[in-house]
């Protein structure tokens, strides 16, 4: 069983939520940044629609926003407290991850809000 096999693997892997075979983005690459937000209009395996309604992704940008504010203060505290680098640095760190991380997190974001609305047996 292949790690997208699971509802978590498929969001992380961005993957079809419902057959979790195809890739829901046309290039692989989240860091091609003019290729960044491009889907197909249906999977190309089992023709879930990949945008049911126009601006359906809006509600993905709240979720991307509460990911990377959340895990840069988990990160920040745990650089911070646990390991005791200097503010200054713990920041510029975890600024550096998180401009580094957000093509991915916005793809990873679409996916886990997509897969929120899909039932893996019917159309939504
Ligand atoms: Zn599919």
């Amino acid at each position: 069983m292949a790690f997208s096999d699971s509802a978590f693997g498929a969001v992380v892997t961005c993957k079809c939520p419902r057959c979790r075979k195809a890739d829901m983005f046309t290039n692989k690459n989240p860091y091609i940044f003019n290729e960044m937000a491009k889907m197909p209009k249906h999977c190309p395996n089992c023709g879930l629609k990949l945008e049911p309604e126009t601006g359906f992704y809006y509600g993905s940008m709240y979720l991307s926003y509460a990911i990377g504010v959340f895990s840069s203060l988990l990160f920040f505290a745990i650089l911070n407290f646990g390991f005791g680098i200097q503010t200054t640095y713990a920041f510029i760190i975890v600024a550096g991850l998180w401009l580094l991380g957000s093509p991915y997190l916005f793809r990873f974001s679409r996916a886990l809000w997509l897969s929120l609305y899909v039932n893996r047996h019917r159309d939504i």
